[in-house]
């Protein structure tokens, strides 16, 4: 059955998709537009006098002329508004403050300890809706003020109802977590998965079409972005690699599950080789935020923890060969605070990748993610589900 659209949601519709044209591929000009959306010169001129109005977007100057008039330039207004993101891991929170180009102009990161249900749902909201107001206060004056904020969650999350269905490391399940602090903020709040927020952020940075993001913590997750979209799955729980069995009769998972790809590729895992080589690692740093960077500092003089971190490498390579093997990707993207020790496990993965994949997968490149890359991409969800017609946005 063909469904009918009315003029005006059409002209919702379009201009939704002329704001993310600019969002993307900005400074543009109304004709650049044109060819871009194939929508006419009038429409795209009628649209953009509005997003003009709307504050949304501005005009910063003349592009190049093919012969007549110089064009005028149009681009996202940043300062138009600002959005919270806000990135849970089991260890700590990250909290940022972005302008609509996600600059970010305000940070925090919190040490919490959830691991295992260390912290119960009611004081994870508390220290949530803290944490939020913090960056709250820091925007600007703003004719749109807060859009709204994205939250990245490390496990199974229903984004377009805004609940979780389960954090496995940190042992919370169906948690309305929108709902509950929705009542505490006047703007929208969403929620992702942090693969997700991860892969969408790197695909935003680099324009690569075809990518998989690993982020690598206490857990390891992944997001993929297919042909330019995340790619969800049916039920959008795809992503799990983590759970993706590497060892038939391996270790206990979180997940209930053996062998799981994150039991021998985590910090966790690290934690485990380190015992191997017999290394101490104080409890307190056990479950710090810091454990990977001084790992990383007591490589450089010590051998054991280079070893610790070669074996997660040939682990971690073990996964991702598994996955570009699915997946054939233009790129994997490793992310989290395990990126820091990217020097002395990056080899094994490599090598890992020339030894067990096929064909032109042995060669996909590696490379290390941004900095922020997953609150990033948090802080980009009300953009995409508010003001962009985009891949990330519910309907
Ligand atoms: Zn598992």
């Amino acid at each position: 059955m063909t469904k009918t659209v009315d003029a005006a949601t059409m002209r919702q519709i379009n201009k939704k998709y002329v704001t993310e044209i600019i969002y993307n591929q900005g400074p543009l000009s109304r004709i650049d537009i044109s060819q871009i959306t194939g929508l006419n010169k009038a429409t795209v001129s009628s649209l953009v006098d509005d997003l003009i109005a709307d504050d949304f977007v501005n005009e910063i100057g003349f592009g190049t002329s093919n012969g007549g008039r110089k064009p005028v330039l149009l681009q996202l207004n940043a300062s138009a508004g600002y959005c919270i993101g806000v990135d849970i891991q089991i260890t700590h929170m990250t909290t940022v403050l972005t302008d609509m180009s996600g600059s970010i102009i305000y940070k925090s990161i919190r040490p919490i300890d959830c691991a295992d249900g260390g912290l119960t749902q009611t004081e994870l909201e508390e220290i949530l809706i803290d944490e939020m107001n913090h960056a709250a206060v820091k925007a600007p004056p703003s004719r749109h003020s807060i859009i709204g904020a994205g939250i990245a969650l490390p496990g199974i999350v229903n984004f377009s109802t805004g609940s979780v269905f389960y954090l496995p490391n940190i042992e919370i399940r169906d948690w309305d977590i929108c709902g509950a602090l929705t009542k505490h903020f006047p703007f929208p709040i969403f929620i992702d998965n942090d693969g997700n927020c991860g892969a969408w952020s790197e695909y935003r940075l680099r324009q690569i079409n075809n990518l998989v993001f690993v982020n690598v913590g206490i857990g390891v997750g992944t997001g993929i972005v297919v042909n330019g979209q995340l790619y969800r799955g049916a039920h959008g729980i795809a992503g799990e690699f983590g759970h993706m069995t590497i060892s038939a009769m391996g270790l206990l998972c979180a997940c209930g599950n053996y062998g799981c790809w994150e039991q021998y590729a985590s910090e966790q895992a690290l934690l485990r080789y380190l015992q191997e080589e017999e290394e101490e690692v104080s409890e307190a740093l056990k479950l710090s935020p810091n454990l990977v960077s001084v790992a990383v500092a007591r490589a450089i003089e010590k051998p054991s923890y280079k070893r610790a971190f070669q074996v997660l490498g040939q682990y971690l390579g073990i996964g991702i060969s598994n996955i570009v093997n699915a997946l054939n990707p233009e790129l994997v993207v490793i992310g989290g605070t395990m990126a820091l020790g990217a020097e002395y496990f990056l080899p094994e993965v490599q090598s890992a990748l020339r030894n067990r994949s096929m064909a032109s997968n042995k060669y996909v490149p590696i490379a290390i993610a941004h900095g922020d890359t997953i609150v990033s991409g948090a802080a980009q969800l009300p953009i995409s589900n508010t003001i962009l017609q985009s891949p990330l946005s519910a309907t």
